[in-house]
Parts: structure tokens; C-alpha cells; sequence
């Protein structure tokens, strides 16, 4: 019987339609090869939507995003929208806005390196050669979400016990909060290659202790499967540089999920090729980690293939589909050895004749499909 799922596009701003536009017809010729249909609906995110609304996030977007199964989004923003006027409404509230409205807490940020583009990372090819890892990074609590406060100290907070001003943030975190973050990373692991690291401080935090009590009880209870490793997330930022190749998934507190996700980033040298995926409970929403780029947008130049690997991941988590995403990871991969480049990619050794536009990299993807 043909499977059917309904997918909310966001093409938002700068050169999301362009991309969008590719990574639909990659998802056109996976269904055709999975009997599968793709029903999509186009509604508006970010700037676009404030021009033809005055909202970043309006209604008809909402109930786009409730009754899809998934959420494909590109990047929204640009110049257009930059203003100093605090009450001015802006691209990224649309962006936290969905984020909030479908309670994702979960951000997923896979790092694949190829190894066609080994020469674009700054580490050694041999230091990154086969880095297969996904940062599981906690959204909505943590050390970004806690109580804070700044002010002016009377009794002596300043040098030599002068008055001075005094400031504090709050890490917390709840035992469901963790328990779920938990899950999706074990759930993330059972789809890859079995193997979870999470990653605290327990040495110093109170939360870290009970964030690697309640991590253990779960995976006790109900993924004794899984292979579950402690490591202090100080070491990991070393260990990402030093042997990136050790890890499957990691797991860990919105703060250090988000300078370690940068960090691991640099490991493939380039934003255009980087997916990510925002996991709740309900819908789930998958976006690249690039912006807008509105300084190369409308002129048929961008690299679709972070946009691409997105649409993978949404076929991976949200539509059960293994086999299928595989697929597309492999074709992206054949594109790539046979030395086809975006410009974005492009190496000086790369043929004038092997830089590609965006609709011819999103063909030469489909055509490996
Ligand atoms: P950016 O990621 O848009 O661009 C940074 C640089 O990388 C630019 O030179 C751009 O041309 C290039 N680049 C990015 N994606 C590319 C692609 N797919 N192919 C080829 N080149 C690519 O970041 P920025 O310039 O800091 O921000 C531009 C706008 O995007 C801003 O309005 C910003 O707020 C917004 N932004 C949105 C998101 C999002 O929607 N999630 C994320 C980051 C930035």
C-alpha cells in the first residue's frame, strides 16, 4: 500500500526557495522509488510572512506546521529586515516562534565528513577521515533558560568591596527534561551504529550528577542496548578535534550541546552541507544550519545540499524510512567523489565545467537516486 505523509515547506527568505525547490525533488524521487507519497503545503515563515502579513509566524503557518507529520524549513531572514526599531516585528521571531509553538527540545546536528572534501576542512584528512557523529543538544532548559539577574551590589561586590554590579545565570534542570532529552538520543542511537556519550560536568555541577544518574536509569530501564559512555564535556571539546571518529551520538545540556555543535561543525569546513533537525513530541521541524545567504540570493548559485540532507534526516526520524535517506546520504556522497562542486565548494583544482548551479546539483543528486 502507498504510504502518504504531509509536509509543511517553509521556504521562507534569501535563497530558501531555491534550495527548497531541490530537496522536493529529491523527496519526489525517493517516493517514487518507496511508494510514497509526499503531500506538500507551502506556507509563509520569517520575512516574507511579515510582508504579506505584518506576522513573522501567522496563523495559516501555525496550522500548516499542527496538521503536517513533518516540518521542511530553509532559512528566513535578511537586510531587509534589519531595523533598530525594537517594536518592529523580525524574520527570527518566526523561527522561535515555531520552535516554541511545537515544543522542540531536542536539536539534532549530524556531522558526516566526505572525504572529496577533506581539503576543506582545516584538520588533517587522516584526523577526519569517516567522522560519522550527531550532537543531540537539550533546547528549551539548561543554563540558557534559568533564572538570571544584573545588579548594582551596595554591599560590596566590587573590587576591594566597593559597591559594584553583581550579575548571575541559572543552570536547572527537571528530571522529565532530562529523561526525554535521554530517550531521543538512545532512540537517535538505535538508528545509527548503537553508541551514546553523554556529556556533563559532574565533577562541578550539582545538575550534571543528576543529569548522569537520571541518563543511566534510562538507559538501564529501557535501552540496555545502547552503549552508554560518560565524558566531561572539557574533554570532549578535545576529543572532537583529537579523535572525532570515537563518537556515534552525544548528548548533553543546551549550552554545551551549543559551543560543542559549532565546534563539530568545523570538522567538515563547510555550512553548506550541514542539516539539523528540532525533535518535540509532535511534529518535528528540519532545516539547514546556514541562514539566508542574501548576498548570493536569486542567482541560481547555492549549495542545496545541507537543504538536501535535511530532507533525509525528516525521512530518517520522523517517517521511519532508513533505507531511504541512506539512499540519499550515498547519492550525495557519489556527486561529490565524481568531483561535481557548487561554487561554495568549489577547490582551486575543481574544472570550470564541474561548478554547478543549484538546480543542476539538486539533478545530479536525483540522478543517483
Ligand atoms: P548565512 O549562513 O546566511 O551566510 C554566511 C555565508 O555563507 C554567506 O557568505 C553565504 O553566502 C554563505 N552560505 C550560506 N549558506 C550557503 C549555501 N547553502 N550555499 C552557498 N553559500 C552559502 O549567515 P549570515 O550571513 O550570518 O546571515 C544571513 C541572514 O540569515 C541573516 O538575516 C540571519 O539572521 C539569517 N540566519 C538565519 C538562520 C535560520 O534561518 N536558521 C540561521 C542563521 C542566519
Amino acid at each position: 500500500m502507498t504510504k502518504q505523509f504531509k509536509i509543511c515547506l517553509l521556504p521562507g527568505d534569501g535563497i530558501g526557495p531555491e534550495i527548497i525547490a531541490e530537496s522536493v525533488k529529491v523527496l519526489d524521487a525517493i517516493g517514487a522509488k518507496y511508494d510514497t507519497k509526499f503531500d506538500y503545503e507551502e506556507a509563509l515563515l520569517g520575512g516574507i510572512a511579515i510582508d504579506e502579513t505584518g506576522s513573522p509566524y501567522p496563523e495559516a503557518t501555525q496550522t500548516c506546521a499542527h496538521e503536517a507529520d513533518a516540518v521542511l524549513l530553509a532559512a528566513v531572514g535578511g537586510p531587509k529586515w534589519d531595523s533598530t526599531d525594537p517594536t518592529a516585528p523580525r524574520p527570527e521571531q518566526g523561527l522561535l516562534g515555531i520552535r516554541k509553538d511545537l515544543g522542540l527540545y531536542t536539536n539534532l546536528r549530524p556531522v558526516r565528513t566526505y572525504r572529496a572534501l577533506a581539503d576543506s576542512s582545516t584538520l588533517k584528512p587522516e584526523v577526519i577521515d569517516g567522522v560519522d557523529l550527531i550532537i543531540v543538544r537539550e533546547l528549551t532548559g539548561g543554563l540558557y533558560f534559568g533564572a538570571r539577574e544584573r545588579f548594582y551590589d551596595e554591599l560590596g561586590s566590587g573590587a576591594n568591596g566597593t559597591a559594584g554590579q553583581r550579575a548571575y545565570d541559572t543552570l536547572e534542570y527537571r528530571e522529565y527534561e532530562v529523561e526525554r532529552i535521554a530517550r531521543q538520543a538512545f532512540e537517535a542511537a538505535r538508528k545509527r551504529r548503537g553508541r551514546v556519550h553523554s556529556i556533563d560536568k559532574a565533577n562541578v555541577l550539582e545538575t550534571s550528577r543528576m543529569w548522569r544518574e537520571i541518563v543511566h536509569r534510562i538507559h538501564d530501564e529501557e535501552y540496555p542496548d545502547i552503549e552508554l559512555t560518560d565524558m566531561l564535556v572539557d574533554n570532549t571539546a578535545m576529543q572532537l578535534v583529537a579523535n572525532p571518529r570515537q563518537f556515534d551520538v552525544l548528548v548533553t545540556e543546551n549550552t554545551f550541546g551549543d559551543i560543542l555543535s559549532d565546534e563539530a561543525s568545523m570538522l567538515t569546513g563547510s555550512l553548506g552541507m550541514l542539516a539539523s533537525a528540532s525533535l518535540g513530541d509532535g511534529t518535528a521541524l528540519y532545516e539547514p544550519s546556514h541562514g539566508s545567504a542574501p548576498d548570493i540570493a536569486g542567482q541560481g548559485i547555492a549549495n542545496p545540499i545541507a537543504q538536501i540532507l535535511s530532507a533525509e534526516m525528516m525521512l530518517r526520524y520522523s517517517f521511519d524510512m532508513a533505507d531511504a535517506a541512506d539512499d540519499i546520504a550515498h547519492a550525495v556522497e557519489a556527486v561529490l567523489d565524481e568531483g561535481w562542486r557548487t561554487g561554495d565548494l568549489k577547490q582551486a583544482d575543481t574544472p570550470a565545467d564541474h561548478v554547478l548551479g543549484t538546480a543542476a546539483m539538486g539533478d545530479k543528486i536525483v540522478a543517483h537516486l
